[in-house]
């Protein structure tokens, strides 16, 4: 289909009215022309095409001027976000709610439109074929994107005693408004997944095309270009900052227009796991490194910038989420681990439970992880806290004005020292050893192990590999934890999916569940494993009471295989499990195709505990567990050392 075509494709649609001007200077853009390209996307698997289907969207947006918001909405829409991470806003309507607002706006009774679900397992084409079949009466105004995101901004910002009524409206309002495919679309934005295939980083990738299309760039310009909008946004995950930048001036110098800002969480560096001491010495051969111990805590990045005059310290999560309410202790103490000349910064560090020595003397202990999770997420009150934390601080990202990303380690280290202090149960420097032979560090693993850490972090110390990357899975930091040592390997993280009733004592709960790994280029759950070990009688009531509200109907958009949980879940829940090994397997489906036909999957997995630090799109992804398979078939090389990268 031409551009114009997809464009004036709203048109076509029965309608009376066509949509009203949004700004002055560009006109507002039919939802219809977002849900036709979703349809088109939907339609191929095809990487390429997708991304000029997007692309080609996003050019027509531009091209109708009316300045950045046009663009802006369309990207929300097409990622199904409202705004960035760290604002914390979310779509995921219940299904219940959704199931009655079209029961509501359609005139249909609430069991057929169930009925209709059981059937069909797709709430966005229930949604769809209830309103095919509904006589119209009258047209309303169509859709527009600024209309559809204001909307499902309203919805997910309600809140207090009247709130499931406040949206119900809104929904209701929506729905009466679409024509075409668009209440097919709508239901799903709203239920919180599109399920075209479209995945973000396409996404990102259509944007940086399209900007520089319109702007007049030539093909071979492109790649380049692409690579200065991933590597900013990395820094600065804020399509509110990045898009009006990247319209207004093209992307030369967007790098110096959009940096690393305190306040807006980067997404963090993370490490490849290494399966011993010979491997990691192997990869930094002949080069300096540093190797520092390896916190059980919880991943914080802690921001400070100063506002008329106050000095102001914010906590982010390893997915960007605002902790700030989670640790108003962290919030409190970090001033004064702070010296004097430092308006702002950007710390990267491991919050731990700590137990305070009894005096000065006593320097205070590591606590397990366990201790942290049993915080509430938010609205902590700081008198009412038992267990403590103490920051780790291992990297320095950003001081006074500036992003120290580019420096190599010894130099961040250098000034994380010159610039903060230690101070006793509150902060610290994490503690390294730039130890070079095998004796040595192993003797430095075993000192961290038996102080309460997991193992060390190996990593690149001088030289150009020893800058801080932003959401990159890289080969310059090395995790090597006690537990692969010890044969067992790493754990996965995965997301509960399904369950299965329990027999004898365990009827009132599930007895095992169904676990999966999301993948995001096909935006799907792919199952891995059934699981029934590892859990107390204790757990098990407690996992019930979490996931018996998210029940659905259907397994939906699961990719299941021959799995046959009783109940699905929605995606909400992620768990770090063992296993003995991984195995190929006729019944699941994680990484199909990636190693062979069939899929992979756990062998005697076990439960080790609720990871609520990760979302369910952040579990152990395909790919990596495709790599642990063959990792594990080729134990002793070093074919599993490559860099991953998020964007
Ligand atoms: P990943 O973050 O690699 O996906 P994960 O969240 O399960 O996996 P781990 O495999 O335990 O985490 O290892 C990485 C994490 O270790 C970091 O995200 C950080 O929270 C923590 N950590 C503890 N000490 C350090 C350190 N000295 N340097 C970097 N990270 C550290």
């Amino acid at each position: 289909m031409g551009a114009q075509a997809t464009l004036d494709s709203a048109a076509a649609a029965p309608r009376k009215t066509e949509p009203k001007t949004a700004k002055p200077g560009g006109a507002a853009i039919p939802y219809a022309t977002i849900t036709d390209t979703f349809s088109l996307v939907e339609a191929t698997t095809k990487r390429l095409e997708i991304l000029s289907l997007v692309t080609d969207l996003f050019r027509r947006v531009i091209s109708r001027g009316g300045g950045p918001t046009n663009l802006l909405y369309t990207v929300y829409l097409c990622i199904n976000r409202l705004c960035p991470d760290y604002e914390g806003l979310e779509l995921g309507i219940g299904e219940g709610l959704l199931v009655k607002a079209i029961a509501q706006s359609t005139g249909r009774e609430l069991v057929r439109i169930k009925k209709d679900l059981e059937a069909k397992g797709d709430l966005g084409l229930v949604a769809l074929a209830s309103r095919q079949n509904q006589p119209t009466m009258f047209r309303m105004q169509a859709l527009t994107v600024p209309t559809v995101f204001h909307g499902l901004k309203e919805i997910a910002s309600a809140s207090g005693s009247k709130s499931q009524d406040k949206k119900l409206a809104v929904i209701k309002r929506l729905l009466a408004a679409c024509a075409g495919d668009e209440s097919k679309y709508l239901i799903r934005s709203l239920e919180g997944k599109l399920r075209i295939g479209l995945a973000e980083k396409t996404v990102l990738v259509a944007v940086a095309h399209a900007v520089m299309l319109e702007r007049g760039a030539a093909e071979d310009e492109l790649e380049a270009g692409t690579n200065v909008v991933k590597a900013v946004f990395s820094e600065l995950p804020s399509y509110d900052i990045v898009i009006p930048a990247l319209l207004e001036h093209g992307v030369d110098g967007l790098r110096a227009r959009c940096r690393l800002t305190p306040g807006i969480p980067l997404k963090p560096m993370l490490a490849k796991p290494t399966r011993g001491v010979g491997e990691v010495l192997d990869r930094f051969d002949g080069q300096e490194f540093t190797c520092e111990y390896k916190y059980d805590g919880e991943r914080a990045q802690v921001h400070g910038y100063t506002r008329d005059g106050r000095l102001e310290v914010r906590v982010f999560s390893r997915n960007s989420e605002e902790m700030s309410g989670k640790y108003p202790d962290l919030v409190a103490q970090m001033p004064r681990a702070i010296r004097p000349g430092v308006d702002s910064f950007v710390v990267d560090a491991e919050a731990v439970a700590w137990e305070p020595g009894a005096d000065d003397a006593s320097p205070g202990r590591l606590l397990p992880f366990q201790e942290l999770s049993r915080r509430k997420r938010k609205d902590v009150q700081a008198d009412n806290i038992a267990v403590r934390v103490k920051l780790f601080a291992f990297d320095l990202l950003y001081l006074n004005g500036e992003p120290l990303l580019h420096l190599a380690l010894s130099e961040r280290r250098r000034m994380l020292r010159e610039h903060f202090v230690p101070v006793a149960n509150e902060f610290d420097y994490a503690t390294h050893c730039d130890c070079s032979t095998t004796a040595d560090m192993q003797v430095f693993l075993d000192a961290s192990v038996s102080s309460g850490c997991e193992g060390l972090m190996v990593k690149m110390l001088v030289g150009p590999d020893a800058t801080y990357e932003p959401s990159r899975r890289s080969i310059n930091w090395l995790k090597l934890k006690k537990d692969y040592l010890a044969g067992t390997g790493d754990s996965l993280d995965l997301a509960v999916i399904g369950g299965y009733y329990g027999k004898g004592k365990r009827t009132n709960v599930y007895g095992a569940f169904l676990l999966a790994t999301y993948d995001e280029d096909l935006e799907t759950y792919q199952t891995v494993c059934k699981i029934g070990t590892g859990f107390s009688e204790a757990d098990l009531e407690a996992h019930y009471a979490l996931l018996h509200p998210l029940e659905v109907s259907k397994k939906g958009y699961y990719d299941a295989g021959e799995a046959k949980p009783d109940i699905y879940f929605e995606p909400r829940v992620v768990w770090e499990v063992k296993a003995a090994d991984l195995s190929l397997s006729p019944v699941y489906t994680a990484a199909r195709g990636a190693v062979d036909a069939r899929g992979i999957s756990l062998r005697f997995p076990r439960f080790v505990r609720v990871r609520d630090d990760k979302a369910p799109e952040e579990t152990t992804s395909p790919q990596q567990i495709a790599s642990m398979y063959r990792a594990q078939a080729t134990a002793g090389t070093r074919e599993s050392l490559e860099d991953d990268e998020y964007w």
